[in-house]
């Protein structure tokens, strides 16, 4: 048997509702996967911070690096206005942990009229995110400009685009396995905005590119979008993607629009992925509106809980997680108020824990 050590960061508002789903079907797993799982409950976020001034204490990252082999986190609020000294945990983790991936699976409920089953895979580090900005006046006095750095390096772009072509090639061993999909074949899309940007983003396009022409991925069709008309694509014939490789921005915004066209942030999961570690996270946020009525929905944290076992090795019980979701989905008997049905979250978590 395998144990693992799973840091619980449940944050605030619904994150403290989702967590604790996460953790309950990690302890319900079958049996036969020869798993365990160790807990260690651990702080960051808003609350965190009014309580202790620091968003993210020292103590969760150490255990996090020292102790644990993978972590699920839940939402931070941000205050609407900028209060001194707070900044978000999870930029600050992804930055401590060198989580250099983020990996966004998107999935329709497969008897939907317009299927969709992709996955972003955004650059986590670099690109406009190096937050390196300035500001001053213009030379000829007509006020201020500023500006920022987009930075693309070989290494990062080389690397996110061998996990997008891992992911690719893991893809189709589950569809291989007889696993019902959209997809026949294995297709990574690249994306930039090399026409226009042909050193920052030829960069990334030629280093991908070159990456993906490795021998492991020669089943792996490998394409390019510019990223506006990716944007097109992507709202008018989305099935048509199967894995997205793009670097930081891009990669924020394809994953947020993506998500917007199945329905629901409620559904989104994503792992924050780095060496041999992986942080589960949900896409949407605290949700203070909702908060403290048992009716968020839990999905989002649970296919987080198996994007973070898959990239923990254990893809048998992050398919089980899979499988249970989607079955609550197909049926549509316990649905959640964003989904338009009137189940509580405890009713859904108890429907998926029972199919597993
Ligand atoms: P949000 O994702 O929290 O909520 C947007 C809308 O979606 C709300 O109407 C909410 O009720 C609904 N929603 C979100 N998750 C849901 C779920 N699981 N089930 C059902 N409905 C759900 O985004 P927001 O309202 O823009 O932000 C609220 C707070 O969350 C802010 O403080 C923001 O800074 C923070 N936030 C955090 C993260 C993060 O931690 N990664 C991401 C986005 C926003
Ligand atoms: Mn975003």
């Amino acid at each position: 048997a395998r144990t693992l050590r799973i840091g619980l960061i449940p944050g605030d508002g619904i994150g403290k509702e989702v967590i604790p789903a996460g953790r309950r079907i990690l302890e319900a797993l079958p049996a036969s996967l020869k798993l365990k799982f160790e807990f260690v409950d651990l702080q960051a976020g808003f609350q965190t911070f009014e309580e202790t001034g620091v968003a993210l204490p020292d103590k969760t990252v150490e255990i996090l690096k020292k102790e644990c082999d993978g972590a699920l986190f839940g939402a931070v609020s941000s205050p609407s206005k900028a209060v001194k000294g707070y900044s978000s945990p999870i930029v600050a983790l992804r930055k401590k942990l060198d989580l250099y991936a983020n990996v966004r699976p998107v999935k329709s409920v497969m008897t939907a009229a317009n299927p969709i089953d992709m996955v972003i895979v955004r650059e986590n580090t670099e690109d406009l995110y190096v937050k390196e900005e300035r500001t001053y006046d213009a030379a000829d006095g007509s006020g201020k400009v500023a500006e920022a750095i987009k930075r693309i390096s070989e290494r990062a772009s080389s690397r996110i685009a061998t996990m997008a072509g891992e992911i690719a090639l893991r893809r189709q061993k589950i569809r291989d396995s007889g696993a019902a999909s959209i997809h026949s074949s294995p297709l990574v899309t690249i994306t930039h905005k090399s026409n226009v940007l042909s050193q920052t983003d030829g960069l990334f396009r030629t280093t991908a590119r070159e990456a993906l022409a490795a021998a492991r991925f020669s089943s792996v069709g490998v394409e390019e979008q510019i990223v506006d008309s990716m944007v097109y694509k992507l709202f008018r014939q989305p099935e048509t993607y199967d894995v997205i490789v793009a670097p930081n921005l891009y990669g924020d915004i394809l994953s947020d629009g993506a998500a917007a066209l199945v329905g629901s942030l409620g559904l989104v999961p994503s792992a924050n992925v780095g060496e041999g570690f992986a942080i589960g996270e949900p896409c949407h946020g605290s949700a203070p509106d909702i908060m403290g009525k048992d009716i968020a929905n839990p999905i989002a944290t649970l296919r987080s809980v198996a994007v973070m076992l898959e990239f923990l090795n254990e893809e048998l019980a992050a398919a089980k997680i899979y499988a249970a979701v989607d079955a609550n989905l197909e049926e549509g008997r316990l649905l959640s108020p964003d989904l338009g049905g009137t189940a509580k979250t405890s009713e859904i978590v108890e429907d998926i824990l029972r199919r597993l």
